[in-house]
């Protein structure tokens, strides 16, 4: 079947033909392409086109599709059963190595999605500190939780969304939105209001409209601002999390926030999310404390199983390094490929997360990432997935490396992007 019959079959029962909004192809047009398998850095659509993959499923498959031995702990997980509602020793042995990797991290709870993580983070801070305000960053994306929902990056940046019916004004009114990489709006914010908020959340790099790095002490300031007011700062690294470092960004910047958030990465490419940190207040979680907070497949034994093992793997000698260096080589030679075409781009990177824009930069904020031309970023996208690379199907997005890419999937999209950025001009 056609990609056009396929995603027409799929429009008859699935809203837009897709369980999430960006793989619909909003952002660049066109027909999204389905997929039948992976392996390694490489998907396979069900016309059996091979495409080196920068999409990772949006960030978890950083040791690639189907790694065997990730594949290996699932298949013995699933033959001794794939939940139990009762606890098991893997949510002891997952959580053991976060809280041994990530230092702020003494306490972690397992969940099914990012989008349960920042929920239950931010419900706890309020929990905590009796007060109702939450501060985000506009662009920075935290799943579809209501409260969070306001000035939004990812999907809701792609497709142009004000927001979104359905939060209520009333939740959306106690979201204070300050810009990225601006700690002097934050605060004004606080010396305002500070008594009346419980937390921020932000991304530690901003990874949902498009691949921001924080600037030289923005983080630090924010933890100054935050402990001075006695609000709590959430890290939302469910993307960056076991990404850009093996203690996440937070370690690589040397932040110790009070609670944070994680996902992607550390499901191995099953549903999971997870929040930690200070033991004083996740203790306030039930059935400790009083802030409520559940799931009939948290801490799921077939996604302990896949986020060990990928864990696993990262830690072993040289990974984050490899990561770095093709990482490096992607910016360098992508930058200079579109620059010998004529184009003007700004390529962000932290690790082995990276986001090409088309302007001039520098990218440091929502307003800087929305001055980039989506057009070109369409053209690119396309003339990319036309010669086997597969790209975020958005500008606002970043493209991952995993540990399976090297020299060759290296050449090969260099290859593709000179002739994609010669066609371009
Ligand atoms: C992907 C993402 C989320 C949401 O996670 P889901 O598993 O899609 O619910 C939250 N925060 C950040 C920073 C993300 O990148």
């Amino acid at each position: 079947m056609s990609m056009e019959k396929l995603f027409a079959e799929a429009n008859r029962f699935i809203p837009g033909g897709v369980d999430s909004p960006v793989r619909a192809f909003g952002g660049v047009g066109g027909t999204p392409v389905f997929m039948e398998r992976g392996s390694g850095a490489r998907v396979y659509d069900t016309d059996g086109k091979e495409y080196i993959d920068y999409l990772g499923s949006w960030g978890p498959l950083i040791v690639g599709h189907a790694h065997p031995r990730v594949v290996a702990a699932i298949r013995d997980q699933a033959g001794k059963g794939t939940s139990f509602g009762a606890p098991s020793e893997l949510e002891t042995d997952l959580a053991r190595r976060v809280c041994g990797l990530v230092p702020a991290c003494e306490k972690v709870r397992f969940v099914s999605s990012g989008t349960e993580a920042t929920m239950s983070a931010i419900r706890l801070a309020r929990g905590v500190t009796g007060r109702q305000g939450v501060v985000k960053v506009a662009g920075c994306y935290h799943g579809h939780v209501d409260s969070l929902l306001v000035s939004a990056g990812s999907g809701v940046l792609t497709l142009s969304l004000p927001g979104s019916p359905g939060v209520p004004d009333a939740l959306a009114a106690l979201t204070h939105v300050i810009p990225y990489n601006d700690p002097a709006a934050l605060e004004r914010l606080l010396v305002e209001k500070g008594s009346e908020i419980a937390c921020i959340i932000l991304e530690p790099v901003a990874g949902n409209m498009g691949v921001i790095p924080p600037a030289a002490k923005y983080l630090k300031k924010v933890r100054e601002l935050t402990r001075e007011h006695g609000v709590l700062m959430i890290l939302d690294e469910v993307m960056t999390g076991f990404r850009v470092h093996a203690g996440g960004a937070q370690t690589l910047f040397g932040i110790k926030p009070d609670l944070s958030c994680f996902g992607k990465v550390i499901g191995g490419g099953l549903p999971v999310g997870a929040f930690g940190g200070r033991a004083d207040l996740m203790d306030q979680l039930a059935p400790v404390g009083p802030v409520y907070q559940a799931g009939t497949l948290s801490g799921n034994p077939l996604a302990m199983r896949a986020g060990i093992e990928t864990l696993d793997i990262l830690a072993e000698d040289g990974t984050y390094r490899r990561m770095e260096e093709v990482s490096g080589a992607l910016q360098a030679g992508l930058t200079q490929a579109a620059t010998a075409a004529g184009l003007t781009v700004t390529a962000n990177r932290v690790g082995s997360m990276m986001t090409m824009f088309f302007t001039a930069g520098p990218v440091t904020d929502f307003d800087s990432a929305t001055q980039s031309d989506t057009g070109l970023y369409a053209k690119y996208f396309h003339g990319m997935l036309k010669r086997g690379v597969y790209v975020a199907p958005s500008q606002f997005e970043a493209a991952f490396v995993s540990s399976l890419h090297g020299d060759a999937e290296l050449e090969a999209t260099l290859k593709a992007a000179r002739e994609t950025f010669g066609e371009m001009t």
